[in-house]
């Protein structure tokens, strides 16, 4: 599933690729319930001859900014991946929409599971609004982190992965920093210290920039994975320490990894490292 470093990876694509100034010239639509909003027909006639005015992200929303005050925000969800071909390219199996541009370039939206969703809307805020803080915006600070953070009674997995608590992490970047803070995924955000706190705050930071730098996650082979605009594979998991490593060592103390089921999510820790509380030993 596309998170931060991914999504980030993908616009930084569509800008390379020169999709700012692009106009979109045709919608064929395979699959409806891909357009959240508006309906669907209504979704293909308002898109026809828009401009791509600006590219952007927030959280794990892709925002295409159209002419005339439109916005086009993509939430690729589990499966969902773009990749820029010319339109004589026939749409390969699980194409469910296809922006046709100018220039003979298409952009096909694949997604396998189909829980994908388009949003066409003049109000950004209904869409984006609820959205946390961008954890690598200069903005956001320490003490940002930790205000919001210290109040909640909530596990610190099920916390991190709440889009309305910080925007853009998912199951991969949540499993790697916290094993890199050194924190059990059980752990309840209030009884941190400030020194946990501050480690857990640099340890996003740094397994998202990371995962930004090596270009995203690209996990196995299937066709439901992530890949960039061109089909290339991203390098993120080559660096991974902990996340899908169950039974191998850690890389810090070389305990055996184990796997656990944390808010109904695959969750991998190192038992030594991330001690469920630190208080009591190992
Ligand atoms: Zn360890």
């Amino acid at each position: 599933m596309p998170e931060l470093p991914e999504v980030h990876t993908i616009l930084q694509d569509l800008k390379q690729a020169g999709l700012l100034g692009c106009s979109i010239q045709k919608v064929l639509l395979y699959w409806p319930k891909t357009v959240a909003q508006p309906a669907a027909s209504l979704f293909c006639r308002l898109l026809r001859h828009k401009q791509i005015i600006g590219l952007d992200r927030r959280g794990k929303y892709l925002i295409l900014s159209l002419s005339q005050g439109y916005y086009l925000c993509i939430h690729l969800r589990m499966t969902g991946r773009l990749l820029l071909v010319d339109q004589a390219t026939p749409e390969a199996p699980h194409v469910r929409l296809r922006l046709e541009l100018d220039r003979g370039k298409a952009l096909d939206y694949h997604d396998t599971r189909k829980f994908g969703r388009w949003h066409l809307t003049k109000n950004l805020e209904e869409v984006v609004g609820k959205i946390g803080p961008e954890p690598l915006s200069p903005n956001f600070t320490f003490e940002n982190f930790w205000n919001r953070l210290h109040p909640r009674s909530r596990a610190l997995k099920p916390l991190l992965l709440d889009q309305t608590f910080l925007a853009g992490l998912g199951n991969i970047y949540v499993d790697e920093a916290l094993w890199q803070a050194q924190l059990h995924p059980l752990q309840s955000a209030h009884q941190l210290t400030l020194e946990q706190a501050r480690h857990l705050y640099q340890a996003i930071r740094y397994v998202l920039k990371r995962g930004i730098e090596s270009q995203g996650t690209t996990l196995g082979t299937g066709r439901s994975n992530y890949y960039r605009l061109d089909g290339t594979r991203g390098e993120h998991q080559t660096l991974l320490n902990i996340f899908r490593r169950t039974g191998e060592p850690c890389p810090r103390c070389g305990h055996l990894i184990e796997r656990l089921v944390v808010a109904q999510r695959s969750t991998h820790i190192c038992p030594y490292c991330q001690p469920k509380n630190p208080n009591l030993g190992h």
